[in-house]
């Protein structure tokens, strides 16, 4: 089993904190599309969007996403990765894609709580709880259909991990 695993899910489920735990007990590599566009670009997340908009800053994502990928790696996916019907293809046909599904109200408080992380600018300039409603409701359909598993991201990140490795471990038995 030395497909690459994908991890989606909005802003804030964890598919950072989790990939990286997830990577090292499959001994795997950890990569994240986010970090690769920042390093690669020189550039912040929010510098890419003011330069050359969101549109821009799609195109690139999927540039990332195909530069990440190879055998026996965990990747971390923007939470607008699956927007784009090629990205979604491209996952749910060359590795495991992993939804970390959480609610909005829990997305919101992680974000708040923890601004550091949100280095993305908000989509919408509302209330967060508000937008992240908003974006899973946009989404949700777009993770669900992607994903071959679902976890529960709500949990402390080493049960989240442990949900993963079983359901790849099922995944692999069948
Ligand atoms: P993502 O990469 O999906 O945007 P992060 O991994 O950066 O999300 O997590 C966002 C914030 O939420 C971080 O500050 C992180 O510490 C916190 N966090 C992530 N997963 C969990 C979890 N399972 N339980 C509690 N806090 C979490
Ligand atoms: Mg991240």
């Amino acid at each position: 089993m030395s497909l690459p695993i994908f991890l989606i899910g909005a802003r804030g489920c964890g598919k950072t904190t989790v990939g990286e735990p997830l990577a090292q007990a499959l001994g795997y590599a950890f990569r994240d599309t986010d970090h690769y566009l920042q390093h690669s670009t020189g550039q912040t997340v929010a510098d890419i969007v003011a330069a050359e908009g969101w549109e821009g800053f799609r195109q690139r994502e999927t540039e990332a996403l195909f530069a990440v990928t190879a055998p026996e790696t965990v990747i971390a996916t923007g939470g607008g990765m699956v927007l784009a019907e090629a990205n979604r293809r491209f996952m749910a046909e060359r590795g495991h894609v992993i939804w970390l599904q959480a609610s909005a109200h829990i997305l919101a408080a992680r974000l708040t709580h923890y601004p550091q992380s949100a280095q993305r600018p908000t989509l919408t300039g509302r209330p967060i709880t508000e937008e992240m409603a908003e974006i899973l409701d946009e989404r949700a359909s777009l993770y669900q259909q992607t994903a071959h598993h679902i976890i529960d991201a709500m949990q402390a990140p080493e049960q989240v991990v442990a949900q993963i490795l079983d359901a790849l471990s099922l995944a692999r038995a069948s």
